[in-house]
């Protein structure tokens, strides 16, 4: 399986790294070797000083799929999750200001957590779902899918044109503000609506 991650889809997550509004999704990939194991803790790597913790809306593929219109993508997908997307910031500053590749700092082993999906006719509208992430019980960043500047079956479309998407592919749609630093002996937990769905500690 492979992750396709959604850079620069909230305007206020925009706006707190001083980013440029992209004229279309940015992407990124994270492959398989990032994924933490269940029930397996985030261990800080010893190449960065400043991990943040973005949380996330993940999308699961369950067809495989090249060049989806907008109005199908939904038969592309039965259930929506959440997870984190672990950044290493100062190694991803670095990379900006060269204009290199971001991998370094967002594809290294544990930098993807993917909590429990449930199924998406849980839910009455996926355009407008609320979800947050607390940092020891503190509410640390709060989103809805309104907010998205491309919704998940845009999203769908435009990175279909470039990837094929196949079975138990995983789309991460992209983080709200709020991103912050993590350390060591944190609780990270993330809620989708009322559902909890992933708890995970910090080494
Ligand atoms: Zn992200």
């Amino acid at each position: 399986m492979k992750i396709i991650c959604v850079g620069r889809n909230y305007a206020a997550h925009i706006e707190e790294l001083e980013n440029e509004r992209p004229i279309d999704p940015v992407l990124f990939l994270k492959p398989d070797s990032s994924v933490i194991l269940k029930n397996n803790p985030f261990i800080i790597p010893e190449f960065s000083n400043e991990i943040h913790y973005e949380v996330e809306v993940l999308v699961k593929i369950n067809k495989i799929g090249k060049h989806i219109d907008q109005k199908f993508a939904h038969k592309y997908y039965d259930e929506i999750g959440l997870g984190i997307d672990f950044t290493a910031r100062d190694v991803q500053n670095q990379l900006k200001e060269k204009g290199l590749p971001w991998e370094k700092a967002k594809a290294f082993d544990g930098a993807a957590l993917i909590g429990n999906f449930l199924p998406k006719t849980q839910f009455k509208d996926l355009n407008n779902l609320s979800f947050s992430l607390e940092q020891n019980g503190e509410v640390r960043q709060n989103g809805n899918t309104s907010l998205m500047l491309w919704k998940i079956d845009a999203l769908i479309e435009y990175i279909s044109k470039y990837f094929t998407l196949k079975i138990g592919d995983v789309i991460f749609t992209g983080t709200p503000a709020g991103v912050g630093k993590v350390q060591p002996n944190d609780t990270l937990k993330g809620f989708l609506e009322s559902e909890e769905l992933f708890s995970i500690n910090v080494k």
